[in-house]
């Protein structure tokens, strides 16, 4: 199964792809995973794109490609994979779809995480206490649901046209999300 998760930062993407991901039997794939781990490894990449991560500002298409596509594809071919993080804009949904046009290697299901804003910006501020991450500060929470709502959002429109999508309410217990997303899968 080739499946996308979808959503805002704090909707429970992380969290319900490592589950998704174990009950399918594939990767859990995150392009902020990746990106991280090329920060702390300081790699070229990784100083490359460490800017963007702490701004809460998208990562140039090129650097994220390059970092997440040979994954995805290599997931593909080995059966598939759950997706979180990428695409995030519709620049990235339509060049991801060229690239993956040729191997088949494009998602059968996009699963869109509906959270309300003022639970999102509740949950990040909470996650910020214990979560060591240089993007989870008040000013940087703010900008990242920003670039959500202008960049990200808009792949919802994008996907239900394509008939891949299905939106799940995510502001419950992460039990019952789980429970969602299998009924609509
Ligand atoms: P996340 O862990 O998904 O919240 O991502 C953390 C940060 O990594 C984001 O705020 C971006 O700076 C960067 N990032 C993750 N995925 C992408 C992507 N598909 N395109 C560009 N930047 C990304």
């Amino acid at each position: 199964m080739r499946l996308i998760l979808l959503g805002a930062p704090g909707s429970g993407k992380g969290t319900q792809g490592q589950r998704l991901a174990a009950r399918l039997g594939v990767p859990h794939i995150a392009s902020g995973d990746l990106l991280r781990a090329e920060v702390r490894d300081r790699t070229e990449l990784g100083r490359l794109v460490a800017g963007y991560l702490d701004s809460g500002q998208l990562v140039p298409d090129e650097l994220t490609f390059k970092l997440v596509v040979p994954v995805v594809l290599a997931a593909a071919r080995a059966g598939g994979y759950v997706l979180d993080g990428f695409p995030r804009s519709v620049a990235q949904a339509v060049q991801a779809e060229e690239v993956a046009a040729e191997s088949g290697a494009g998602p059968e299901r996009v699963i869109f995480l509906a959270v309300p804003e003022a639970v999102l910006v509740k949950r990040l501020s909470e996650r910020a206490a214990t979560s060591g991450r240089s993007d989870d500060t008040p000013k940087v929470i703010t900008d990242r649901l920003r670039v959500f709502e202008a960049e990200t959002r808009p792949l919802v429109e994008h996907y239900r046209t394509r008939g891949l999508l299905r939106e799940v309410a995510a502001d419950r217990s992460t039990d019952e999300v789980a429970e969602a997303i299998s009924a609509v899968l």
